[in-house]
């Protein structure tokens, strides 16, 4: 555009060959005719501005495009009239019209939005222009303004937004894509390294969405993603940037976010929310979902080792029971050799007979009665210990063993449940997975008719995962087991997808509240006795029985009977025992638990052999973590210990936690933490914050993230050590 250089800048250098009508500095008038053919001609426009960025010349034709006087747009600043359209990735620029003008710098070929009556930029009708400009400066060097062309560039402007849309962006949900998701995920962590900021990736997976497009169709499949974008828009907002990275993978980028308090509730409403039913046309649809989450700078530094250890996570979480969040662990690298490992040695115990079932009384609080017995399985292995049903019971579902571990529990259950007082009911847990096995309900029939019990004396234990499956099958299978005459309950309430419609459509003669609610029900804040309340209230209005579960405490028992319960399972009144030991408190005939335990709540302390660092005043010791609950841990290895003393505990992996000695016992001590642990999604407990990789890097180490090898910096200590370290044996004594 060199033609608008000869506007008023007095050299008037072009067209200076030409043999027709050769224009001189001179010949202003000319000049000015020649301006004016080249306005009219449309091919582009003139503007001029002054010092303070107002607009002091622009072309009729120009004007009129806009659909306004030239009068309504001179004196106006340039600033209010135009915005760069920074926001998009085939921008011209990235710096605001302002900095642009207050640099006195060119422009050349800047494409800019019309703003004037402004509706928003994805409001219809935009009008993109292009302009350039040169900065003009007086003879003692004063800025004077700008001098410059525009021409309207909407069509090819518009054209151009749409490609780099479809190549940025999903075009079934409007979400980013993977390419996008790429350039994102590298600058933000590059951007981030410099500045050091966190930055947290959530990789979320549907589970059985297959089912729902080989079902449904694909065009069901099509809406049911376009519901997701949406209920995951709808929980992130602006926290961060959703994309799909094709078929039902999700990803989410959260700049600025490493507190894993904070991502684990997101990611635990991001698991209830897509579970919700979904109304596709005039069918429902239940989808889940699992999430991965990973943390850079603590769980990886660039897009590769971050989306990595998403990715593991993500898988873990998925093979934990899906429907589960879980925080990226070192610990994630050999999972799969072990789950091999653990269901080959299950399908072993259960060929060898090596399997046991305990059972937990269910207690009518008003006279301490039993009136029924959950079979629970147990796994006592020779080498790792007591194997908790949990760890084991996803990982049969998984490799096929869930139908022959089912079916013995339920044979033995019938058998042990023959030598009880006839009025005492056995309940037994059934999974999804056998639930949908055909010829479950024959056999049911079987294992009754062999042992000889009485069927309404056989409770089954479902969870809502049933419904999960087939509809028309689900309600067949419904039916024979009611004709059957067994009891069927409905066990962990509240935990999935608690759609109301199945309790009214399935023949449940009981529901079980699960035990998170009863847990957290003495916390002041949540809502959890709430809910309690409201699942009692709704059985009861449907004409159910309920059992709560989990009591442990005095306190729990006196606020879930105020809540009108009746039935109790929990440790309050015995644990899950070994059928001996029950036969043996029977013998009496009818059998009745007196509560005995706590009176107060407190979180449970998980069992333990965990080397940590004690870190007091300048030293660090190794010690032993024996128990650890959300808000504090039994510590063995260390002598000289005094109440009261601080100290902070590293539980490894940048994880510090600062503690206060509340007790000392002979060869241990527990402390109470500062701040409280919190879940990692599957049962494990870690910090909300870590020790950056980049403090550590300020500290002299070099910079690798946590998930790489890793060691806290040396301390050199000035001062003699307090406490005295001693061998602790892995086996305690009992
Ligand atoms: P569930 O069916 O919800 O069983 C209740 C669980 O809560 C049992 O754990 C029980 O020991 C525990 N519990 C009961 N009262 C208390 C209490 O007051 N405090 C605490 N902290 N816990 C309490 P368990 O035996 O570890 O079983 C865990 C889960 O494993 C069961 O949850 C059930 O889903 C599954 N499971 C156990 N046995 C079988 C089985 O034979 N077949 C199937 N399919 N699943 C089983
Ligand atoms: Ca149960
Ligand atoms: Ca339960």
């Amino acid at each position: 555009m060199s033609f608008f250089n000869a506007f008023g800048s007095g050299n008037g250098k072009s067209g200076e060959d030409g043999r027709a009508a050769i224009v001189t500095a001179r010949d202003a008038t000319r000049r000015l005719e020649l301006l004016d053919d080249f306005e009219q001609a449309g091919i582009g426009w003139i503007w001029a501005s002054d010092a303070q960025g107002r607009l002091i010349y622009i072309s009729e034709n120009a004007a009129t495009q806009l659909g306004r006087p030239v009068d309504a747009l001179l004196a106006r600043s340039l600033v209010d009239l135009f915005e760069v359209d920074s926001a998009n990735p085939g921008a011209t620029s990235d710096r605001p019209l302002k900095f642009l003008l207050a640099a006195q710098k060119k422009m050349s070929d800047l494409v800019v939005r019309f703003l004037d009556g402004d509706k928003g930029r994805d409001a219809p009708g935009q009008v993109w222009w292009m302009l350039t400009g040169h900065p003009k400066f007086g003879a003692d060097g004063a800025f004077l303004g700008y001098r410059g062309s525009a021409r309207d560039v909407t069509l090819d402007y518009e054209r151009k937004l749409a490609d780099t849309l479809a190549a940025e962006y999903d075009v079934l949900t409007g979400l980013a894509n993977r390419n996008r998701m790429q350039r994102r995920l590298d600058s933000t962590l590059s951007a981030f390294r410099e500045a050091k900021r966190s930055c947290a990736l959530l990789m979320i997976d549907l589970d059985r969405f297959k089912q729902v497009n080989d079902t449904m169709g694909h065009p069901a499949g099509d809406a049911l993603l376009k519901l997701v974008a949406q209920r995951l828009a709808s929980i992130v907002g602006k926290r961060g940037e959703i994309g799909r990275l094709g078929g039902d993978e999700f990803q989410i980028l959260l700049p600025d976010m490493e507190d894993r308090g904070v991502l684990g509730d997101l990611a635990g409403k991001i698991v209830r929310l897509i579970s919700q039913p979904y109304q596709i046309a005039d069918k429902h649809a239940i989808i889940g979902t699992s999430v991965g989450i990973a943390i850079a700078p603590y769980d990886g530094l660039d897009r590769e080792e971050l989306v990595k250890n998403a990715d593991l996570a993500l898988y873990s979480a998925k093979n934990g029971g899906r429907g589960q969040y879980r925080f990226y662990s070192d610990d994630l690298k050999d999972e799969e050799a072990e789950r091999q490992e653990l269901v080959d040695e299950l399908r072993t115990a259960l060929a060898e007979d090596l399997l046991d079932v305990h059972y937990q009384p269910v207690v009518r609080v008003s006279d301490n009665v039993v009136v029924s017995c959950e079979a629970l399985v147990r796994w006592e292995h020779p080498e790792r210990g007591t194997i908790p049903p949990a760890a084991f019971i996803p990982v049969a579902e998984e490799y096929n063993l869930v139908n022959a571990l089912g079916e013995w529990v339920l044979r033995r259950a019938c058998r042990d449940a023959m030598d009880w007082p006839a009025q005492l009911r056995v309940a037994v847990n059934v999974s999804a997975v056998q639930f949908a096995e055909d010829g479950f309900v024959d056999m049911v029939a079987q294992a009754i008719d062999d042992s000889g019990i009485a069927p309404d004396r056989v409770e089954l234990e479902l969870t809502e995962s049933v419904f999960l499956n087939d509809s028309e099958a689900t309600e067949q299978v419904f039916r024979d087991l009611k004709k059957l005459g067994v009891t069927l309950a409905l066990d962990d309430f509240g935990t999935g997808f608690s759609s109301l419609s199945y309790l009214r459509s399935a023949p449940f003669d009981k529901i079980k509240v699960d035990r998170s609610f009863v847990d957290s029900c003495t916390q002041k804040e949540g809502n959890s006795l709430k809910i309690i309340a409201a699942i009692l209230g709704l059985a009861e209005a449907l004409g159910m029985e309920t059992t709560v579960e989990g009591v442990e405490a005095f306190d729990q028992l006196q606020l879930v009977c105020g809540k009108g319960a009746k039935y109790v399972q929990g440790w309050l009144y015995s644990r899950a025992i070994p059928q001996s030991e029950l036969l043996s408190r029977m013998q009496s005939g009818e059998m009745r638990i007196v509560p005995k335990g706590p009176e107060k709540f407190r979180p449970e302390r998980r069992s333990m052999y965990r080397r940590v660092g004690v870190i007091h005043e300048d030293h660090r010791y190794e010690a032993i973590i024996r128990d650890l609950s959300t808000i504090g841990a039994g510590i063995e290895g260390l002598l000289g210990v005094c109440v009261g003393d601080q100290m902070v505990i590293d539980l490894g992996k940048g994880q510090l936690v600062l503690a206060t000695v509340a007790r000392v016992g002979e060869s241990d001590f527990g402390v109470e933490f500062e701040t409280p642990l919190i879940t990692d999604g599957t049962g494990g407990l870690c910090t909300r914050h870590r020790v950056s990789p980049y403090a550590l890097a300020a500290a002299g180490m070099p910079l690798s993230s946590l998930a790489g090898g890793f060691a806290m910096p040396r301390m050199v200590p000035t001062t003699p050590a307090k406490y005295i370290e001693v061998a602790v044996h892995s086996a305690r004594a009992a």
